[in-house]
């Protein structure tokens, strides 16, 4: 069984902010990946919690990413907002850009935002749910590392691109929902390799093309879409919206620029906020979010179902007294960060 140990949310912040200021991050940085990343935990999100410091710091300690990069606001079109991250991490280049962003939504009903030249190692939900609680509908589209064939295909191309969506609610916390557009996560795949496990059928296939159970032969072959050539098509549309549209790289392009410092590629993210009261004749914003209520509640009359978010939601609710467990092994590395750094 692997031994635990216990954090209060405030411990896991400190820890966070801690060894990413120790790094060399600038404050700025430190202090938004810190927030992500605290969230997560709260949320038990866990691939984006602390496991992600270490491949942070990695990727600061080999000179990849710059710790102290400030990112730019260039207004493109009247509704169209870039932010360049100038080859920082993406949270603060996301934090940057919000405001613009909705503000343009506001004067426009739609906008787009589109960040360049950073490293995003964390989920989306951070981002999309920011914008809702504005009151905007958010979605927001990055792409990753090359390690999905494209359908039909047994190489490497597409990365897992997720895809996330936000829907304000009143009084409450968004309706969000954050996929990636591969079968399975990556981390998924290794830690059934760790662990000796065989992984479902369905998530990748070996490096002849054949199907594999096996996490090694997965991870040295190619993972798969979810859904066949439906996955494969939305991951298509996210290389294009993250690439292409925005000047940033496709994933295999990122791949090849990368040096594989355990932490992430560089790329780009699209986001999109729009503001429901302009959609429609003479919109009410209430009347719009009372009516989607309404396929909420039908959703929820249906037993065995959840609304996507709730689960992060019901742990929201008991962390912030109860903690979070992290694996002892995974604390005294941050620890060891911490000190090696302070050195
Ligand atoms: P999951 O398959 O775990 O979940 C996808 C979504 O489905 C979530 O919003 C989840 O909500 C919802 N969901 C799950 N089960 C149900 C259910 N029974 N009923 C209704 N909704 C449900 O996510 P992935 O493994 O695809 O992605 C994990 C994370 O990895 C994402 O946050 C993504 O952004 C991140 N990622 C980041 C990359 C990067 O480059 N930065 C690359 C690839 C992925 P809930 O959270 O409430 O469970």
């Amino acid at each position: 069984m692997v031994e635990l140990a216990r954090l209060t949310l405030e411990e896991v912040d400190a820890l966070a902010f801690s060894v990413l200021r120790a790094s060399g991050l600038s404050e700025d940085h430190a202090r938004a990946i810190a927030d992500t990343v605290t969230a997560a935990e709260r949320d038990d999100s866990k691939s984006h919690g602390l496991f992600r410091i270490p491949g942070y710091v990695a990727s600061v300690r080999s000179g990849k990413v710059t710790p102290d990069a400030v990112p730019e606001v260039r207004e493109l079109a009247p509704a169209v907002v870039q932010v360049d991250g100038h080859n920082g991490f993406a949270p603060l280049a996301l934090r940057v850009g919000r405001e613009p962003l909705a503000a343009k939504a506001r004067e426009h009903g739609i906008a787009a935002l589109g960040v360049t030249n950073i490293y995003h190692f964390a989920a989306l939900w951070p981002e999309v749910t920011a914008l809702a609680e504005m009151g905007l509908v958010a979605l927001a589209f990055t792409s990753a590392s090359s390690f999905v064939a494209p359908h039909g295909g047994i190489k490497p191309l597409y990365g897992t691109n997720p895809m996330a969506f936000a829907w304000p609610r009143e009084g409450r916390p968004p309706l969000v929902f954050d996929q990636s557009s591969s079968a399975s996560a990556r981390g998924e795949i290794q830690i059934h390799q760790r662990d000796g496990k065989p992984i479902p059928e369905g998530w990748a296939i070996d490096a002849e093309g054949n199907p594999t159970t096996d996490p090694t032969a997965a991870l040295e072959g190619a993972q798969l879409s979810f859904g066949g050539h439906k996955g494969a098509a939305i991951a298509l549309m996210i290389e294009l919206l993250a690439g292409a549209l925005i000047g940033d790289v496709f994933s295999f392009e990122a791949s090849a620029m990368d040096n594989r410092d355990g932490g992430p590629a560089i790329g780009g993210e699209l986001m999109i906020a729009i503001d429901p009261a302009r959609c429609i004749a003479h919109g009410n914003r209430q009347a719009q979010l009372a009516h989607a209520e309404t396929l909420f509640a039908k959703i929820l009359e249906q037993d065995g179902t959840r609304l996507p978010s709730d689960r992060r939601y019901r742990a929201r609710l008991r962390t912030p007294s109860e903690g979070i467990t992290i694996p002892t092994a995974l604390y005294n590395e941050l620890k060891h960060l911490q000190q090696s750094s302070d050195t």
